[in-house]
């Protein structure tokens, strides 16, 4: 069996042999704890079909594991010091391809197609958490063939994503990602498990792509304009926060149309409205605009 990357002594010793600095622009904390990467392999269910896109791979700690469990491991890391690290860490590996760019500049979908004939892939990361919610956003918007993500977030995030109606948590962010996935928590994380160590607490998060395209609605820019006002002022009532907010382009009067054609009572917050309800306001909003 290969050494395992993701332990104290490995990564100093790696850091150490190659006088690497840490980047804080690029969100560089390294997981060292074995138990951590082998519950985000077993969160993620890869299998030797499996073609994975890994986001910001390090020095390989993940990457390492993910090449010993699927078919073939696409890794994007933005800092080019890294990669003569990476080449020798993997040597070992050889289904690993390494690409040095940035993934929010990257088409992804390029990669996919050329790496794996366009068919889904899943997406695997401990993503720097200044970029989290783009990285995702930008997989889901942008219609890449993915079956799943599995990522290390900061803990908040993740109970933000997970969060269900009439919780503190549950928000834009909860209903952007539960329109594209399906969520689970996989693990938390505490800040020990990482050299670096980061101020905020992690967890891991899968999110499974939906399939399911009746839950879709007529317009989806629509839709998330009247997320954003639902929430705009969470205390008000959603009514009166969507009316107000500027986001929405509808007069209150047709609003107050929408909402009674939807079946939905305009006095209650946007914070316990479900997906299915903002689905459902958003067609009955755009009949009649
Ligand atoms: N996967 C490694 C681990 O778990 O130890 C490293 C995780 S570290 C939190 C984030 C990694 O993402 C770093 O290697 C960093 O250089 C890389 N990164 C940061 N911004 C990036 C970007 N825009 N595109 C690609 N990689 C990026």
């Amino acid at each position: 069996m290969i050494e395992r990357i993701a332990t104290t002594k490995k990564t100093k010793e790696i850091i150490n042999n190659h006088a690497f600095t840490f980047q804080k622009r690029f969100g560089q904390n390294f997981l060292v704890d074995t138990h951590v990467i082998d519950k985000i392999i077993s969160g993620a269910r890869i299998s030797d079909d499996d073609a994975v896109i890994e986001i910001g791979p390090g020095i390989g700690s993940l990457t390492q594991l993910l090449a010993e469990h699927a078919k073939k491991v696409i890794a994007i890391e933005i800092d080019k010091k890294l990669i003569p690290i990476l080449e020798e860490t993997l040597a070992p590996y050889d289904n690993i391809q390494l690409v040095n760019e940035d993934v929010l500049k990257v088409d992804i979908n390029r990669i996919v197609e050329k790496e794996n004939d366009g068919k889904p892939v899943k997406v695997v990361a401990n993503l720097p958490y200044y970029i989290t919610t783009p990285i995702i956003m930008k997989l889901f918007e942008e219609n890449v063939p993915i079956e799943s993500v599995t990522v290390m977030v900061q803990k908040e995030v993740a109970h933000r994503m997970n969060a269900v109606p009439g919780t503190k948590d549950y928000g834009t962010l909860s209903l952007a990602v539960q329109y594209y996935a399906d969520t689970e928590l996989v693990a938390n994380v505490p800040a020990n498990c990482f050299i670096p160590r980061p101020k905020v607490a992690s967890a891991v998060i899968k999110l499974t792509k939906k399939t399911d395209r009746d839950t879709a609605p007529e317009d989806e820019k629509l839709m998330f304009a009247l997320i954003k006002g639902a929430f705009a002022q969470r205390r008000k009532t959603v009514i009166n926060s969507m009316a107000n907010s500027g986001i929405v382009d509808a007069s209150k009067e047709k609003l107050l149309a929408a909402l009674e054609e939807a079946g939905i009572d305009p006095k209650r917050r946007g914070e316990t409205f479900t997906l299915k309800e903002f689905i459902r306001l958003s067609d009955c909003l755009r009949e009649i605009m």
